[in-house]
């Protein structure tokens, strides 16, 4: 696997320019002993060679997606200066940068100037404020979200206090809207999270009647897109997806993470509120706080305090290169992926000894090896994965509720222990004797619609081990 090396020139000389820019202080050189460095940077080199092979496209298991080489360049540029976009006076340029950012990603979604938003260290951060948020503007009130809805929501409102509600799933991994409108009828549920792309399968909650039963029950609306937000822009979602997505602006908040699909490294998400009141909802009053201008500084909007400015810096250099526009080159990347991951369904619909479940609505697929009882299948899948992993081409595993399975796999025998643990059952546990263990491919990667044919042999091989 060749990383991409030649770029490194290009950050010299920008590092030239930058530094220019404040040669009017009294003469200060930085120092870095090359001599001392070298050796430990050699150590991190070899140590970081036990890891998967994540920007190869034989990476294709959990969601990871290299940066782009303009983010990879801005951010170690920016780390040289390492502005913390806290308060203005801690990184005025990557303060203005990233409120540039965010207001590309609200115009995404079709929000104009009137928003507020900010990007946070994850997505996690992010469904924290929006949650802290909607449990202050409903206060008593639950917020719901869907069995396949990422763990983190129903962690963050127990921390947060606030009762949780969970929907049910249909048979596609989406929020059941009978379930939900079940549960409004209660009165009890003040906010509903909409997972626009689950984290398992892709799964994208019905958006548009979750709307429509807003005009019948009064509740919160908050999008999760942390995966899937991006997706807007892709021309080829299925007729689902496409309604739900294009009803996105009509949501209060909405949370996407420029570090899944938008091309960023680690430690970039965003949290959008439609309605720029809740703003009033952030106001502290911290003695350290070093606010020398009335501008508004992103530390009075957001719960996290120090944030990293190269994080935004990253984010508005990749979106200068690639703006987020329909037909655009970032949203042909995205159309790319998904073509790859309904490609990788069709053929392992049409592979004799695998089973599949739903056809993707995003980029990811789920898919099992053919057996006729469960537990047959969670040790089957559990050793393709292994196959696959010593063939160099790594996938993931996912447990799913056996309830979602059985409307797809009609002929298959649930006999109750399909965990997939390796063990023939007797164990006793019986905790999650109501899974069975899938494989799961996150197709994130632009080049794998390119590489698929190469995957399939590489899998369809390691497939035939197993039997
Ligand atoms: C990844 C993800 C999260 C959590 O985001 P982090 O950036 O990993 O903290 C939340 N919701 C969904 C739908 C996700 O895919």
């Amino acid at each position: 696997m060749n990383l991409e090396t030649e770029s490194i020139d290009l950050l010299k000389d920008a590092l030239i320019t930058l530094q220019k820019g404040f040669a009017g202080l009294p003469a200060f050189d930085s120092k870095a002993d090359l001599d001392a460095i070298a050796p430990v940077l050699q150590q991190v080199a070899l140590r970081m060679r036990d890891n998967y092979p994540y920007p190869h496209p034989f990476y294709a298991g959990q969601m990871l997606k290299p940066p782009h080489p303009v983010a990879r360049l801005a951010y170690t540029l920016a780390l040289y200066l390492n502005p913390n976009n806290h308060a203005l006076d801690g990184g005025r340029a990557s303060s203005a940068m990233e409120k540039e950012a965010v207001a590309a990603i609200a115009g995404m979604f079709g929000w104009g100037a009137r928003h507020l938003g900010h990007l946070s260290s994850a997505g996690t951060t992010a469904n924290l404020e929006a949650l802290w948020v909607a449990g202050k503007l409903h206060p008593g009130k639950s917020i719901a979200a869907s069995a396949q809805a990422h763990y983190t929501h129903a962690r963050l409102t127990e921390a947060l206090q606030i009762p949780f509600a969970c929907i049910a799933v249909d048979s596609h991994a989406r929020m059941d809207i009978d379930d939900l409108e079940r549960q409004l009828r209660s009165g009890a549920i003040g906010t509903v999270v909409a997972t626009l792309g689950t984290t398992g399968g892709g799964a994208v909650d019905p958006l548009d009647e979750i709307m429509r039963l807003r005009r019948r029950y009064e509740f919160r609306v908050h999008v999760d897109a942390a995966y899937g937000g991006y997706f807007h822009l892709a021309d080829n979602l299925g007729a689902d997806a496409r309604r739900a997505f294009d009803c996105i602006d009509a949501a209060d908040s909405i949370v996407v993470d420029p570090h899944k699909h938008g091309l960023q490294p680690y430690g970039c998400g965003c949290v959008l509120f439609r309605d720029p009141a809740v703003g009033a909802i952030y106001r502290h009053d911290s003695p350290y706080t070093y606010f020398t201008s009335a501008d508004l500084h992103l530390g009075e909007i957001s719960l996290e305090c120090s944030r990293a400015g190269a994080a935004a810096v990253a984010l508005w250099a990749t979106q200068r290169l690639l703006p987020l526009t329909r037909g655009g080159e970032f949203a042909r990347g995205l159309a790319r992926c998904r073509a790859a991951a309904v490609e990788w369904h069709r053929r392992r619909a049409e592979d004799r000894r695998d089973l599949t479940v739903f056809a993707p609505q995003l980029d990811i697929v789920l898919w099992a090896a053919r057996a006729d009882t469960a537990s047959a299948i969670s040790r089957r899948s559990q050793a393709v994965f292994d196959a696959c992993a010593r063939a160099g081409l790594h996938l993931a595993v996912m447990k799913l509720p056996t309830d979602l399975l059985r409307p797809h796999w009609p002929q298959v025998e649930f006999d109750g222990d399909g965990d997939g643990d390796g063990d023939d059952g007797g164990d006793g546990d019986g905790s999650s004797s109501d899974t069975v263990t899938v494989l799961r491919s996150c197709m994130m990667k632009p080049e794998h619609l390119d590489w698929l044919q190469r995957i399939d042999a590489a899998y369809r091989q390691a497939r035939d081990s197993v039997g």
